[in-house]
């Protein structure tokens, strides 16, 4: 077995360093899981395995296997992950008010950006010989866990609340994993999570505490680096739920910038829920009022956000910051990002756009600046919320005097 290329997981608390082959998630300095791991790594040896050409071809996110903290012998478990276009949005960037373009990341196997860390985690545990892989979810990573288990020929465990939308229980069903519907919150389904993995010793792809989860996310960012190389945006949009997503896209591209193969970074804007604010009121060091989580954004209605020291970090480190946006705001987003360039986002996907409006109102965002916003989940994810952001279906009898009274009255868009 070999990962030369990982040198120390270090605590991000007290900077103690440990053996990357340990199985441990977090500094066990601190109470609970607070000592979230850094991995790092040796970047010489990451470069003298890594010679593909950033020619924005982008198969899979298994481009930058170097980079990411696996054995060299390890059998990869995919589906193909990453690789997700990226476009302009004319459209979108005329409604906004400043130059937009979009990286669509709902278009991952599972339908989110977390397969890019499942295939890493699933990858990690099946060469560790595991066959047990458990997690906690406000349900896009149970689903996407439960696909690549499926893949890998593994058992799997998840535990979400039970209130998650049906769709996102229909998925890791059908993958065949047991779903444990826990009566609560995401964060005491999460609590419970961490208590069974102590007792039964199953492998936890838990974001946050499992170090090596984070690492995935980091190829988002890769991409987006070799994207952008020749236009890097000034802006780059990520909502948060547990704070992972936005501090992978960051570390990843700040890993293509510190190597010389982007000659710039974005300032990273964090977008959270009203209802679900911890890290910007961290960020801002504001009071946080509860810990209670409510939006309709479930995939970021995370009450204790466990990679809060890691979200801030990507923030401060790129000269960005936070905003909070409402539910209307979000669902507002979600049809226009629909309507103007045919991208189908669920509500925690289509809240950077909710973001990048407020952000230039508030005047964070300058109109002369130009935006990137990563769409994390697709809009199959929750139909639900998708019939409260578009209009309404109109019944009519087969009958074309019907659809005439609706010409007539403007009740079906004239085309000029
Ligand atoms: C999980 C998730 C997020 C937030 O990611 P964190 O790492 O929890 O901050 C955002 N959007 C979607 C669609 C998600 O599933
Ligand atoms: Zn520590």
């Amino acid at each position: 077995m070999a990962m030369n290329h990982v040198t120390t997981l270090e605590c991000t608390l007290c900077g103690a360093t440990y053996d990357p082959d340990q199985v441990i998630y977090t500094c066990p300095e601190h109470e609970g899981v607070k000592g979230i791991l850094e991995v790092n790594y040796d970047y010489d040896s990451i470069q003298d395995n890594f010679d593909a050409p950033l020619d924005g071809d982008i198969r899979s996110q298994w481009k930058y296997s170097a980079f990411l903290p696996v054995d060299d012998d390890a059998d990869i478990i995919s589906l193909k992950e990453g690789g997700t276009d990226h476009y302009n949005a004319p459209q979108l960037s005329e409604r906004l008010g400043v130059e937009t373009r979009v990286k669509d990341d709902g278009r991952n196997p599972t339908g989110v950006l977390k397969d890019r860390a499942t295939s890493v985690a699933v990858t990690k545990a099946r060469h560790a010989g595991r066959d047990v892989i458990t997690c906690a979810s406000t349900g896009n990573a149970a689903a996407s866990l439960a696909g690549y288990a499926a893949r890998a020929g593994m058992d799997c465990r998840i535990f979400v609340p039970g209130n998650a939308p049906e769709e996102k229980l229909a998925q890791p069903l059908v993958y065949g994993a047991d779903v444990l519907g826990v009566n609560g919150s995401y964060d005491e389904a999460y609590d419970l999570s961490l208590e069974v993995t102590e007792s039964y010793g199953w492998y936890n792809r838990n974001a946050a505490i499992n170090p090596f989860q984070v690492e995935g996310k980091r190829t988002v960012g890769h991409e987006l680096a070799e994207q952008t190389q020749d236009d890097v945006p000034d802006w780059l949009v990520f909502s948060m739920g547990d704070g992972c997503t936005i501090y992978g896209g960051w570390k990843g591209f700040r890993e293509f910038y510190d190597l010389g193969y982007v000659d710039d970074t974005p300032k990273m804007l964090g977008v959270q829920a009203e209802g679900a604010s911890a890290i910007h009121d961290a960020f801002h060091r504001h009071e946080s009022a509860s810990d209670v989580a409510e939006t309709i954004a479930d995939s970021i209605a995370v009450g204790r956000p466990r990679n809060t020291v890691k979200a801030c970090r990507a923030l401060e480190e790129s000269g960005g910051t936070s905003v909070l946006v409402s539910d209307e705001e979000i669902l507002d987003a979600e049809r226009i990002l629909g309507s103007t360039e045919g991208i189908y986002a669920e509500p925690a996907g289509a809240a950077p756009v909710a973001g990048v409006r407020a952000a230039l109102a508030d005047g964070i965002i300058e109109e002369d600046e130009t935006v990137l916003v990563v769409v994390t989940g697709y809009g199959l994810k929750d139909t639900k919320s998708a019939m409260k952001a578009g209009d309404e279906v109109q019944h009519i009898d087969a009958d074309l005097l019907e659809v005439e009274r609706l010409y007539h009255d403007e009740l079906i868009r004239h085309s000029d």
